[in-house]
């Protein structure tokens, strides 16, 4: 074999590449790392950070609705600037790509500006044409957006890359899909004054998470004004002169300015070579990878999104980073992929950690419910009509908390600090041994005695 021009080639540089490589390089590994078109990945520039500074932009229509009730009035009614907010959100942007340059830089791994595609399991081939010898190779690759069938229209539909960059706010969006992108978008648009219509093909949003926050989420929505179509899909898109016509399942037609899909992503593995290397991939197309993030081709491996494991940024950064000591530090390193808190930016926000209602009950013999819903306490001098929903699961054989949901502010916060204590297998009886901090939202988490509902295996099987 020739001799290698680098320890360790990445492909790509988002959450789970970039880590990935500055951790193999503070162990003395030469790294080179492949970007095509932006580094930092999804997260940073099309994904979490973005999405985020929308969501806060999104949330002040509600901030001077509430000021109201507590005495503050503004002379003049606001105004906001779609332009401005993108303007600035793409200031943003580049700093902080700028920032993830310089850091691999000051970790000494090369930067290379081109898409790279694997010819052997030695080998990269970059788009400026040179070559490039590796002894291990990291396919750190992501997602992009499926946009379904080959439905009639479908060139007029953007999916979130584009949201970041339209030139005006949509006066009208309709917005197809019922997971975390559609709904947090659906939010965004509806929070900076558009009118929406979130369409789903199942019979409730977000699929996968508890029932009760599925329901209370969307009747949320729906109080916001978000018109929220179940059991449809869009059919077709019509352009009618500057407006389009969404055709939808039923035959029924909504006029809109923008119809924007987020109906799941893929992992990008499409002509990077791994079929020509015969890397094994899922059903579900991801790179099957061993505890270790190993693909079936002994020195190549892969991380992130790609993968198809759990796609959210802190999991591919942990998995680039556990990668990295057990190839370089010496320190082989599995990722726990069990009890991942999560946050969902809709309005209100949710946080969760654990089981569903449905899981748990599944799981164990007896499971108490907790639930909670109550007005926050900023919405009563404002007296907007929102609510705030917590739920406890509890295995009751061993009292632990195995699933902890909340609907409102802040529950991203909450969850991630809630997630401590779920992952260190607290109690009930931990829970309420906590004294509560008051007056605060979360205090309704260490003191929620009365239970909602208990099942039992043997007494539902009857
Ligand atoms: P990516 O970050 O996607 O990086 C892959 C990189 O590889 C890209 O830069 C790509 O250009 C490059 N690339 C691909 N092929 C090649 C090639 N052949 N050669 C060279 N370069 C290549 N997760 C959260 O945890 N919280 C959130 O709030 C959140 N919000 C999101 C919002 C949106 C709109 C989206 C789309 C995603 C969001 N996610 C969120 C998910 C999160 O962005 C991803 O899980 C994460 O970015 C995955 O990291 P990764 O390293 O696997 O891939
Ligand atoms: P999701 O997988 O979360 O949701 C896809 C949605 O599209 C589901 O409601 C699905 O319906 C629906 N769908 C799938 N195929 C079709 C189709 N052919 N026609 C109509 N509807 C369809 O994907 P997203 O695109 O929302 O997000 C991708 C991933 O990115 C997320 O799963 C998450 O891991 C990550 N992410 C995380 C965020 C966060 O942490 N806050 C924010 C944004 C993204 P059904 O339920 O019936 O299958």
């Amino acid at each position: 074999m020739a001799k290698s021009d680098v320890d360790l080639f990445v492909i790509g540089a988002g959450s789970g590449g970039v880590r990935a490589a500055r951790i193999a390089s503070s162990y003395g590994a030469r790294v080179m790392v492949a970007e095509e078109f932006r580094v930092g990945g999804t997260c940073v520039i099309r994904g979490c950070v973005p999405k985020k500074l929308l969501v806060y932009a999104s949330r002040f229509g509600h901030e001077f609705e509430d000021a109201a009730g507590f005495g503050w009035s503004v002379p003049v009614a606001p105004t906001f600037s779609w332009q401005t907010l993108i303007a600035n959100k793409d200031r943003e942007i580049d700093r902080l790509e700028a920032a993830y340059v310089s850091t691999l830089e000051r970790f000494k791994v090369e930067i290379v500006r081109a898409r790279a595609v694997i010819e052997d399991a030695h080998t990269i081939r970059l788009s400026t044409g040179a070559r490039v010898r590796a002894e291990a190779i990291l396919i750190a690759t992501g997602g992009w957006p499926h946009m379904g069938p080959n439905i009639p229209g479908l060139e007029h539909v953007i999916s979130s890359n584009e949201a970041f960059h339209l030139t005006e706010l949509p006066k009208r969006i309709v917005v197809q899909g019922g997971g975390y992108i559609a709904v947090e978008f659906a939010c965004i648009f509806a929070g900076l004054g558009s009118e929406v219509t979130l369409v789903y093909r199942g019979e409730n949003i977000l699929r996968g998470f508890d029932d009760d926050i599925r329901e209370h989420l969307r009747l949320e929505m729906e109080t916001r004004g978000i018109k929220v179509l179940c059991g449809h899909t869009v059919d077709a898109v019509e352009k009618a002169g500057d407006e389009f016509s969404v055709k939808l399942s039923d035959g029924t037609a909504i006029a809109a300015d923008k119809v924007m899909f987020a109906i799941g992503r893929r992992p990008n593995i499409m002509g990077i070579g791994c079929e020509a290397l015969k890397i094994d991939c899922h059903e579900h197309g991801g790179i099957q990878v061993d505890d270790y993030s190993r693909t079936s081709v002994p020195n190549i491996y892969a991380v992130g999104d790609v993968t198809n494991r759990v796609n959210l940024t802190p999991v591919a950064i942990r998995e680039g980073h556990a990668f990295a000591d057990t190839l370089y530090g010496g320190k082989p390193t599995k990722v726990d992929h069990h009890n991942v808190p999560t946050a969902v930016f809709s309005e209100p926000e949710l946080g969760v950690i654990g089981l569903t209602e449905a899981q748990a009950r599944a799981e164990f013999d007896t499971v108490d419910v907790y639930k909670t819903s109550f007005r926050p306490m900023k919405a009563t001098l404002s007296g907007r009509a929102t609510r705030v929903f917590m739920k406890l699961l509890v295995d009751v054989a061993s009292d632990r908390v195995v699933g902890c949901h909340i609907a409102g502010p802040d529950a991203g916060e909450l969850i991630q600090v809630i997630g401590i204590a779920v992952k260190m297998g607290a109690t009930k009886a931990d829970f309420d041994a906590t004294m509560a901090v008051h007056p605060t939202m979360a205090e309704e988490l260490v003191t929620m005695r009365e239970r909602a509902a208990r099942y039992t295996r043997a007494a539902a099987a009857e």
